[in-house]
Order: C-alpha cells, then structure tokens, then sequence
C-alpha cells in the first residue's frame, strides 16, 4: 500500500509465503507473476536474470527464505532498477546482509530474533513519503510510524526488550559473520547426511538449499510418519514437514546449538539403520 503508486507490482511467488503476499496484492492492484516455482513443489529458486519486469512496476516482491519448502535465494533478482522488497522473516539475522540492494526488507521476528508480535522494517530513506495508496490507514504508513520515531502507538516493549537481549548476544558472539559460520556449519552436517543416507532425502535443489529449512522425506508416508514419533519420544521435536508438503523438516534457526542437530543426524541414523 505503501509503495503502489502505479498500482501494478512484480511477485515471484517461490512458496506459500510469497503466494500469500501476491494473492494479497491484487486487493490493492495489478499484482504479476514474474515467475513460480509451483510446477515442482517450490523445490527450487527460478532464473530471476531475465524478469519480464516493465516500467510501470512499483516494486518487485521475493520472499528471501522460503520457510516452507527450504529455499532461499542466493543471488538477489534482477529488478531491472525497480525496488526490491524482501520478506526475510525466516532468515533474519541468519547471515551479513547487502542491505543497499534493498527498497525494502521486512519480517516477523519470531523464527530468529524474538518473540511472536513484532515486525522489523527496514525500509531506504527516500521510499518514506505521504504518496501512498489511498485509502492507507495513518497507521500503516512508514511515514507515519518514521515520523514518530516508531511510537505513533505504544509499542510492544517486551518484544523490543527481548529482541535487544537477541541483538546483544549477535554482537558478543562476533556479529552476522560468527553467525553465518555457525549456521553454514550446521546445516552442512545435516545436508551432508541426507546427501549420504540411502533412507532419507532431501527435497531442495541443491544450489537453492536454506540454511534454516530443511526439509527432507523417506519417500515413504508411513514410514516418515514412523520417524516423527519415535522422534519425538527421543525428545527431537517439531520435525513434520508442513501439512501441504508432508515429510520432515528441521528448522534449524539462529538459536538452535550444533549439538542439536548432531542429535537429530545421530537419531537419524540409528533410525536408519532399524528399518533399512
Ligand atoms: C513465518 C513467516 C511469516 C509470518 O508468519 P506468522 O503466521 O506470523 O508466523 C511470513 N513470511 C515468512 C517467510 C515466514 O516464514
């Protein structure tokens, strides 16, 4: 709303997320499918090199991490000079960040930053303006909430006290850089196994894997149901893939130690080896 000038926006829609924001859209205007990834579950990032963006676009939309399905884009599209705007919610803080490639990055804090109820924006200078759709209510106006320092309402205080805590012990371990050393080396024990593991596979292209998402399936329905509940007696939670996807996935966000997913590759494998 607050970018729709022309009323006509660019969507790559990689997953439920990025379908969600498109399908949103076109309530507000001409909201285009720039490209999918549905013809194969959202199993991979399409060729974004060559958008057929035209010139009366406002923006270009991604979702950075696609939290579902596993991706993430590691090259940024071409927008052909449009703005970029980029949900990040599930990779936040994940990695160092270009944040001058952006119009607009945003995204819930509660996979890596902090407690469920808060949205970070951050949004280039010029892109704040009383131009926006009308009909945008005061309160979902950048400018407003710039103008106000971001106290227009009364904020969520716990959630920005508790995201702090999360920015201070980033900082303390070394910043994004320490951060995305730990999480490369995470994902890379579980990405290794799969890789190897003549049970479990992953779902992802391999170029598009997410450091975060992983999700990954037997190719058996039963038996993938058999691994989530002996799982989760073993005390590994939350691995069933999402309702629309089904298998597994492990979610291995920002505060989730190594040793954790050693645990999951350990019980993976015994796992394997019972009922190969
Ligand atoms: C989790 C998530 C959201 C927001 O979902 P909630 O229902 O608020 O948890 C939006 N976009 C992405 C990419 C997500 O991963």
């Amino acid at each position: 709303m607050n970018l729709m000038k022309n009323k006509k926006a660019g969507y790559v829609v990689t997953g439920q997320w990025a379908k969600k924001a498109y399908q949103e859209a076109k309530m507000y205007g001409e909201a285009v499918e720039l490209a999918s990834s549905a013809d194969e579950t959202f199993s991979y990032i399409p060729d974004c090199s060559d958008l057929p963006i035209t010139d009366d676009m406002d923006y270009v939309y991604i979702c950075e991490n696609n939290t579902i399905y596993g991706t993430k884009f590691k090259t940024l599209p071409d927008t052909k000079g449009k703005v970029l705007v980029s949900d990040v919610s599930s990779c936040f803080l994940s990695e160092p960040v270009d944040v001058s490639k952006y119009g607009i990055i945003y995204g819930g804090v509660q996979k890596n930053v902090g407690p469920a109820g808060m949205v970070i924006v951050i949004i280039r200078e010029d892109l704040i303006s009383d131009e926006v759709l009308p009909g945008t209510p005061t309160m979902l106006k950048y400018k407003t909430q710039a103008d106000n320092d971001s106290l227009y309402n009364t904020p969520p205080c716990y959630n920005i006290y508790i995201c702090g805590k999360v920015f201070k012990w980033l900082k303390n371990m070394g910043g994004l850089e320490e951060m995305k050393k730990r999480n490369e080396e995470k994902a890379k024990i579980l990405y290794d196994f799969l890789d190897e593991s003549k049970m479990f596979k992953g779902t992802v292209r391999k170029e598009d894997r997410s450091l975060m998402n992983v999700p990954f399936v037997t190719g058996d329905a039963d038996l993938d149901a058999k691994f989530v509940k002996e799982a989760k007696a073993a005390g590994l939670e939350n691995l069933k893939g999402h309702r629309s996807v089904g298998g597994m996935r492990a979610s291995i966000y920002n505060a989730m130690p190594k040793e954790g997913v050693i645990a999951l590759v350990d019980f993976m494998k015994k796992f394997e080896a019972e009922n190969a």
